[in-house]
Parts: structure tokens; sequence; C-alpha cells
């Protein structure tokens, strides 16, 4: 592990077992992810992505092998280190926003900040994601588009060291997707937030530095891409 890794997963695997049936979710998978870059996750439909998300997030444990954030083993850390981690450290970005419906988008991404030792401005961020005017309405006065600008503000509002986003665009629009992605580029660039994006949706892979494709519990491929594409150009 240098000083460039966020993230390091060390032969994790994750099994479910349901009775009589067992799954694995994640074979045995190792990736490191480096600070500051943009990673694609790849894959089918229960090809394991959001395990191994929820993993890297802290969310979820392993059935074997190691995870190390910040040169320290998650497993071994013990639960209130793995809550400072979540808290503190990583960002998540998910589907369906999951904002509080009867908090304002203000005071949702506030709750966030209140969180941290160190956050950002609520709203500057705000201002960064677009939504500076419209920063006291409630999420269902908001377009799905909107929703998930709030949701990007209240990640990126704790300043994480990684940002996590599980399919992001799945339940846009595809012009509304772009913009979104063209936030999460954005916000790469110019905060050097490193941020993971899965999606099944192939052609976003272009929009990475790297592209790790998933396929039955495995990561089968990392591809790099010397070029990456602004998502805004990226058709689908
Ligand atoms: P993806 O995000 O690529 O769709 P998932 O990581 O959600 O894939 O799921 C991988 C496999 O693990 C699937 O077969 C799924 O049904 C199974 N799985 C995921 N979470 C659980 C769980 N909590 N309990 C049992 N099986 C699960």
């Amino acid at each position: 592990m240098n000083n460039r890794t966020v993230v390091k997963m060390d032969r994790v695997k994750k099994t479910y077992i349901m009775g009589e049936v067992t799954v694995e979710a994640l074979k045995e998978t190792s990736l490191e992810i480096f600070a500051g870059e943009l990673l694609v996750i790849l894959g089918p439909s229960g090809s394991g992505k959001s395990t191994l998300l929820n993993i890297i997030g802290g969310m979820d444990s392993p059935t074997s092998g190691k995870v190390y954030a910040g040169g320290e083993e998650l497993g071994s850390a013990g639960e209130a280190r793995l809550t400072r981690y979540r808290r503190n450290e990583v960002g998540f970005v998910f589907q369906f926003f999951n904002l509080i419906p009867d908090l304002t988008a203000r005071e949702n991404v506030e709750l966030a900040a209140n969180l941290v030792d160190n956050p950002l401005s609520t709203e500057e961020v705000m201002e960064e994601v677009g939504m500076r005017d419209r920063m006291d309405h409630f999420p269902s006065q908001l377009s799905g588009g909107e929703q998930q600008r709030v949701s990007i503000a209240r990640a990126v509002v704790k300043n994480p060291r990684l940002l996590i986003c599980d399919e992001p665009t799945g339940s846009l629009d595809y012009k509304t997707g772009r913009m979104i992605l063209g936030l999460l580029a954005k916000i790469n660039r110019e905060h050097g937030s490193t941020v993971v994006v899965v999606t099944h949706n192939a052609p976003i892979g272009a929009m990475a530095h790297r592209v790790a494709r998933m396929s039955s519990g495995r990561i089968v491929e990392i591809g790099e891409n010397p070029a990456p594409v602004p998502p805004e150009r990226i058709e689908w």
C-alpha cells in the first residue's frame, strides 16, 4: 500500500448463506483505488458491484480477506473506527437519492455536514451543484436530477476522501444522467476527490481514468483510459 492508495481490498470474499443456498456475491477479489482517480466499475446486474461498493465504503464487511483504508485494516479496527470511516471519510450517492423527505434540500445537506469536523460550506456546495436557488425546497418539490444534485451535495459537503456512487444515473433520463456524470467528473477534477462510479451501462466507462469490469462476483479486467471523455460527449 503506497500513499497514492485510498482503499485496498486484499483477497476479499463475500458469501451470503440463506438456508440451503450459498451465494458467492464476491469471489476472491483484490483491488487498489488510487487517490484522485475516477474509477468506473462495470458489470451486469448481479455481478457483485454493490457488494464490492458496500465493502469499500465500510457498510458491509468481508467474509474473508482484508480491506485497508488510510493504511489501517478496517476489519480489525473495531466498530467505532468503521463508523468513523463511513461517516467522515466516505460520501455515498445512491440510485434513488435517499434524501430525507421532510427535510429541505439545505437541511439534508446540513445534516451530513454536522457529522464531520471540517465540512465544506453548505451554501458553496449547493452553488457548485447548481442548487443554490432551491435550497429551501423539499425533495418532493424537486425533479429527479435536482434531487440527485442535492444528494451529491450531501456527500461532497463532508469533504470525503472517497466518493462512492451506486448507479447514480439509474433512475434519471439520458440528458439528466449525463449532466449528473458531468458534475461527478467536475468534483473529481476540482476537489481532487477519489470517485468510484458503479454502473451496468458500459459507455459510461469512457469518462473514467480506469475501468474495472466485473462478472459473476469477480473483477475480470482492469483497463486504463489514457484520454477520458467528458460525460457530456458520451452517447449511450
Ligand atoms: P450488482 O450490484 O452487480 O447487481 P450485487 O452485489 O447486488 O450485484 O449482488 C451480487 C449477488 O449477491 C447477487 O446474486 C445477489 O442476489 C446476491 N446478494 C446481494 N446482497 C445479498 C444479500 N444481502 N443477501 C443475499 N444475497 C445477496
